[in-house]
């Protein structure tokens, strides 16, 4: 192997790792995030090529070493990098003339742009959305967002301590878009704080005896993905898509969209 580098599969991380040499530091491990034991050639592949074109201009751990013993002199806006002895991307900014230093829950060393996006999210606008490369590392205790591969697009998995949470479509196509992803996370997630959780509600609503002479509901749908109002009929109710499918919509364009349901 290129450098002299190790490459082995690791069942207990579900992985490939690759252990890349060095004399000043030791050597670190990276996780190649190749789950597959059988895709030996993807995993050796990646491996030699971060050998080749990182590891052998800079080694990682060493950086990592020297970050830790200096403070990181963090100017203008956020600088990231490769904290290679915990596995994840780290972030540092200046708050109040003080640098601050946080991981950002992005464990895949490949996924730069996402730890890019979600520094500043969480160092520079102080919303507390994680951006995660795979739904896998998404945490249970922070709102998320990670890209879906079928899908195709970005989707949000929000915190919840009641119901677990639950995973909500943003808009955003193509894995590129991750900035896009990480501004409607953000009107998300202040709609969550400003009302409740989507997914708590939609199982209350879903599970409420109704009075046929109530007043009428609208609440975002977690199960369908979307809008829906309840009204009430003739001996009893309907419930019916508003025809609205982002969970961020603006509340102007809600009521009148459910106005709009005549029965
Ligand atoms: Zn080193
Ligand atoms: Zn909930």
């Amino acid at each position: 192997m290129e450098g002299g580098g190790r490459l082995y599969y690791a069942a207990t991380e579900g992985s490939w790792l690759l252990e890349a040499p060095c004399e000043e530091c030791a050597g670190f491990v990276l996780d190649l995030r190749v789950s597959d034991p059988t895709e030996q050639s993807t995993a050796r592949a990646r491996a030699d090529s971060y050998l080749r074109h990182v590891h052998r201009i800079a080694c990682a751990g060493c950086e990592s070493l020297e970050r830790r013993q200096t403070q990181p002199p963090a100017g203008e806006g956020v600088e990231v990098w490769w904290d290679a002895a915990s596995g994840e991307w780290l972030g540092a900014t200046l708050v109040d003339g003080t640098s601050v230093c946080l991981p950002l829950g992005v464990r895949t060393y490949w996924a730069r742009r996402d730890a890019e996006a979600a520094a500043s999210l969480l160092l520079e606008r102080g919303v507390p959305v994680r951006v995660a490369a795979h739904p896998a590392e998404c945490e249970p205790e922070a709102h998320t967002i990670f890209y879906d591969v079928p899908a195709g697009s970005w989707a949000l998995r929000t915190a919840c301590p009641d119901c677990g949470g639950c995973d909500i479509r943003l808009i955003a196509r193509g894995r590129g878009s991750v900035a896009r992803a990480c501004e409607q996370a953000q009107g998300c997630v202040e709609r969550i704080a400003t009302t409740e959780c989507p997914n708590c509600r939609t199982l209350r609503e879903r599970s409420v005896e109704r009075d046929p002479d109530g007043p009428p509901a609208l609440w975002f749908d977690t199960v369908l993905a979307g809008w829906v109002a309840w009204m009430p009929v003739e001996d009893g109710g309907v419930t019916l898509p508003v025809g609205l499918t982002r969970f961020d919509v603006n509340e102007r364009q809600l009521l009148l969209a459910a106005s709009g349901l005549q029965l």
